[in-house]
């Protein structure tokens, strides 16, 4: 201990802390959690008394390297050459995302370091900051909305009845009224800005939509809510299903993610000369992300069930384009005016939520700047539902599909130099590690079988 001599900085940073939690013990804390999501969309969680709280802050909880390869089916690890049994990370909990959740829990989101203090690769929170430090090195602020749907289903996975529901029917938040008012009121005391709440198209399908914020606290506030949503159906017997296709040959659920890009009070998706006035720099982040779709397919929508729902007529943005309040194009864009008070912007309709949530917003966010840097041409948008056109129309303007396939999307991903180039490689090889192990050992059963197998697989 004769070594510890505590610097100034060091010794009111441990003041911080300790105030920090006796703050906390009064609101009756007595356990933190602190969570990591994986390049499987899993999330994963080491938990702490309380005063252990400046431990898991710094140095971190030790764990494994291969938690980033964790696969959907509850057993698989793939492991590799970069990922195997030896080498010990660490995971830290970031004290500015720190929320109580109630009943004696408080949250923190983690990131993975390197035992010496540097950032793992293969951290997506890791791969987000990095993404958000550049946009502002160029100058850029970006700012991300999340909306998350999901289905309510038993405790085992089965569905619930529905005899009293109605797409965005009234019935449906009467029939969960406790639900409902419960995981508002936790968000509200969590700090977690919900902007609505309502029954969604599907049978037991709900959607909430998030306000704003800067990206990686946008994708920490999605996974808070999550754990929100998950403790209060828990609470009424239910469970809540986060796959893209809860049951098959039903409507899927996406986990969209709005972007705004302003540079300091200038937004760059309006009041420019560009389509659907957004400026020279906005249309070319659009241009950007349409380009990259294909790419980037793997990381937004990779999953054994993304396919199942990335079909024409379910709103999930089958189509490469973009359209102004198109819902059939991947890429809609919302114009800024009294009807949308956050200003104008993009939604990336084709994430789903067995994505990474920061992964998937560094991807996109990496792809607006990329076509900001390369200022690309945006093609015309589309105002109409492209299944409408001739197969050559849609030829003549350049829209096709995206794929069904997890092989080829796959595949894409793998091939991609601009993904790896924007995620980094340690990323991209996990993220097609998983996901090609799913289609390995999965890719022969039946639609039906797999809604089934991976209903709550990524639950909490
Ligand atoms: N549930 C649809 C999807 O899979 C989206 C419905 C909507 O536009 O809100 O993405
Ligand atoms: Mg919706």
């Amino acid at each position: 201990m004769a070594d510890m001599v505590a610097t100034p900085l060091a010794a009111g940073l441990a003041q911080l802390e300790s105030h920090l939690i006796s703050e906390l013990g009064a609101d009756g804390v007595s356990t933190l959690i602190g969570t990591v999501v994986n390049p499987a969309g899993l999330i994963h969680a080491k938990t702490i008394p309380l005063r252990r709280m400046a431990a898991f802050a710094d140095p971190g909880l030790g764990a494994s390297p291969v938690w980033h390869v964790f696969a959907i089916d509850q057993i698989g690890i793939v492991t590799g050459e970069s990922i195997g049994v030896v080498g010990d990370e660490r995971i830290r909990i970031d004290l500015d995302g720190l929320r109580i959740l109630g009943d004696g829990f408080a949250w923190a989101p983690a990131s993975f370091f390197h035992q010496d203090g540097s950032p793992d690769p293969y951290c997506s929170r890791g791969v987000l900051s990095r993404i958000q430090a550049r946009l502002a090195e160029a100058g850029i602020e970006a700012l991300i909305g999340h909306e998350m749907e999901f289905v309510l289903v038993g405790p085992d996975g089965q569905p619930l009845t529905s005899h009293l529901w109605a797409q965005y029917g009234l019935a449906g938040i009467l029939e969960y009224e406790g639900f409902v008012r419960e995981v508002s009121d936790t968000a509200s005391a969590s700090g977690v800005a919900i902007e609505q709440f309502h029954p969604e198209y599907g049978a037991n399908q709900f959607e909430i939509s998030l306000a704003p914020r800067e990206p990686v606290a946008a994708a920490d506030q999605l996974i808070l809510l999550r754990i929100i949503v998950g403790r209060a159906a828990r609470r009424y017997g239910m469970r809540v299903s986060l796959s893209p296709v809860p049951f098959a040959g039903s409507v899927g659920s996406g986990a969209h993610q709005h972007f705004s890009l302003a540079r300091g009070a200038s937004p760059l998706f309006a009041g420019g000369e560009g389509p659907a006035g957004m400026t020279a720099e906005g249309a070319s982040a659009v241009a950007g992300v349409l380009a990259g779709l294909r790419q980037a397919q793997g990381v937004l929508c990779g999953s054994i069930l993304s396919g199942l729902r990335m079909q024409p007529g379910h709103w999930s943005g089958a189509y490469t384009c973009w359209g102004t309040e198109n819902r059939e194009a991947a890429i809609r864009f919302l114009s800024a005016g009294p009807g949308n008070p956050c200003g104008g912007n993009v939604e990336v309709k084709v994430i789903d939520p067995s994505a990474n949530p920061y992964l998937a917003s560094a991807a996109i966010l990496g792809l607006a700047l990329d076509g900001i840097d390369r200022a690309l041409a945006v093609p015309e948008q589309l105002t109409v539902d492209p299944s409408t056109l001739s197969q050559t129309q849609r030829d003549e303007a350049g829209v096709g599909l995206l794929t069904q396939s997890q092989s080829e999307a796959i595949n894409a991903l793998d091939r991609s130099s601009l993904v790896r180039g924007l995620l980094g490689n340690a990323v991209v090889d996990a993220v097609v590690a998983v996901r090609r192990y799913e289609h390995d050992n999965y890719g022969d059963l039946s639609p039906d079988e797999l809604a089934a197998k991976f209903r709550l697989a990524w639950s909490v």
